[in-house]
């Protein structure tokens, strides 16, 4: 019963002149050239409801890609009712059939569908054809692979049975339904929520964020292709605070499966904690939030790595990753050297809309994301304790386009040190080269997240003495590598304090959480 040993997806470049870029750029304008009717998917039904919102690319408001049609409570409701009804014989299944399922839409994804999934997301979430490759190609291949192979390893793994006695565990799905609020920032993030409960016999209601229903809707056309039967993850487009009204509220609710901002997380455990007389069993509550991430840079680093981690690290999807590098501290006898070599990478980005594969960088996800990221850089440009020293310029004439900013401050608790900003913002401290000590309990102190994390330095005594210093301070601790590009089963990913429940996906402990086990003893 052994099931395929899974690999990474290999990544294509979409270098000039090969046959992949060629066949994206053709199917992007395909998809440029069409108006999509989004509906949402609830059992076997494709829900159109007539309340329609316009659907755009966050680099061009004047194209229209299409429309989604927004529910209301009514459609929460149908939805729950569509995975309770479906549960029973998802969950009855034989788990190579649930895989099989799974197995083929990563199949689908890695092969005929990969262009459709790699412009959806450029176009509707302005990600480079190299960003949306990483993520909507080959992560969430990887996760749906992977998860498979983690699955069989739960399977497999029993107690020990002495004669005359046979020890079983069982890995039950939870029992009702599993709710997976997704995020704007990853295609494979929206993907793997409601797939990796599924795959453990649960059935799900899917909510992503607004400002991704556009690949949303790829994904759910791969999922229904490769056999995801009705009801089995039913997709609805209804309001965050609507639709977990309903739903927290319900006997069935079985848990959460959410990546998003910290604040809505916290609102929605409290919420649970409300309700939790009303539920049939405790909720698992899994929830992968914010980070505030940095590099610290020793005085043994070298200039040139350390700036083209802060370049990667930071600007790459325009800092819309929760693992971006935004806060960064930097010895004050490698500044200079740092300081020319980030100006003249910066100097290089191209900015644009990602059908131009020269664009390095694109525009960020909407009004409310440009709002909030220029507050930031006004409140720089006028600090006393801060200054810009590149980028700092926001135009959303065309689209939400912000320049790659750097900021540098004397103040290392200045509120761009500590607080989320989430878009293409880096902020650097230059602190005394003889103060390392002081400079770790600082970067261990100033936020209240702990995501990831990057130490560069030459000196493997440093290596060591920040790595178990900073154990507290990030889920995900890189050395002498930027904190950004985790990879399926080779990285997995997540973080503590304010940044989640640290339950790792990409990994066994993920898959860990979507079962209830039973123990059957039976004696001979
Ligand atoms: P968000 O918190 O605004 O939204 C996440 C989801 O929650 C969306 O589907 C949204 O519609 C929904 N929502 C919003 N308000 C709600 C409410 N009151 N009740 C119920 N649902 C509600 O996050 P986002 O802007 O889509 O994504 C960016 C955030 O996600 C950042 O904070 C980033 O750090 C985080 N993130 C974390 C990870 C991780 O692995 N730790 C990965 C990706 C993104």
């Amino acid at each position: 019963y052994k099931v395929p040993v899974p690999k990474n997806e290999p990544v294509n470049s979409y270098a000039p002149g090969t046959p992949e870029r060629t066949s994206l750029q053709a199917k992007l304008k395909e998809l440029r050239g069409q108006e999509v009717d989004v509906p949402m998917y609830i059992g076997a039904e494709e829900v159109r409801t007539g309340k329609t919102h316009p659907l755009s690319p966050p680099h061009d408001h004047q194209h229209k890609l299409g429309q989604f049609h927004e529910g209301d409570g009514s459609h929460v409701e149908q939805a729950i009712k569509a995975a309770l009804a479906a549960k029973q014989e998802w969950a009855d299944l034989h788990w190579q059939q649930r895989a099989s399922v799974f197995l083929k839409a990563a199949d689908l994804i890695a092969g005929p569908y990969r262009d459709k999934i790699n412009a959806a997301t450029m176009l509707g979430q302005s990600k480079n054809a190299y960003q949306a490759e990483i993520d909507s190609a080959c992560e969430l291949a990887d996760f749906l692979r992977f998860n498979v192979q983690y699955m069989t390893e739960i399977y497999e793994e029993q107690p020990f049975s002495p004669d005359g006695v046979w020890n079983k565990m069982e890995y039950r799905p939870l029992e009702g339904f599993v709710f997976a609020l997704t995020p704007f920032n990853f295609t494979a993030i929206a993907g793997n929520l409601p797939s990796s409960a599924a795959l453990m016999g649960n059935t799900v209601v899917w909510k992503p964020a607004y400002s991704q229903i556009y690949s949303a809707n790829v994904v759910m056309e791969i999922f229904k292709e490769a056999g995801v039967p009705d009801g089995v993850i039913n997709l609805i487009y209804v309001d965050g605070p609507t639709t977990g009204d309903i739903i927290f509220k319900h006997p069935e609710f079985a848990g959460i499966h959410f990546t998003g901002s910290t604040g809505v997380f916290q609102n929605i455990w409290k919420l649970i904690g409300e309700n939790i007389e009303k539920y049939k069993s405790y909720p698992r509550i899994v929830g992968e939030t914010g980070g505030k991430d940095f590099i610290l840079a020793h005085k043994t680093a070298d200039p040139k790595q350390v700036a083209t981690a802060i370049t990667r690290g930071a600007f790459e999807f325009q800092g819309q990753k929760c693992s971006a590098a935004s806060r960064v501290y930097i010895a004050n006898n490698i500044w200079d050297d740092v300081k020319e070599n980030l100006v003249a990478d910066i100097k290089d980005i191209k900015m644009g809309g990602p059908e131009d594969f020269d664009n390095f960088f694109n525009a960020v996800i909407d009004k409310k994301a440009f709002d909030k990221i220029k507050g930031y850089i006004d409140d720089a440009k006028e600090s006393n304790v801060a200054e810009v020293i590149a980028g700092g310029e926001c135009d959303d004439s065309k689209g939400y386009f912000i320049q790659p900013t750097v900021i540098v401050t004397k103040d290392p608790q200045y509120v761009t040190m500590q607080e989320e900003i989430f878009g293409p913002v880096v902020t650097i401290y230059v602190y005394d080269a003889e103060n390392f000590e002081e400079t770790l309990t600082l970067v261990d102190e100033t936020s209240p997240y702990a995501l990831t994390g990057a130490i560069f330095s030459n000196d493997r005594y440093i290596i060591e003495r920040a790595t178990k210093r900073l154990s507290q301070a990030a889920g995900n601790f890189y050395v002498n590598d930027k904190p950004t590009g985790a990879v399926v089963n080779q990285n997995p990913f997540g973080g503590a304090r304010k940044s989640g429940t640290n339950d790792k996906a990409g990994s066994k402990l993920n898959l860990l959480r979507w079962c209830s086990a039973r123990m059957v003893k039976e004696t001979f």
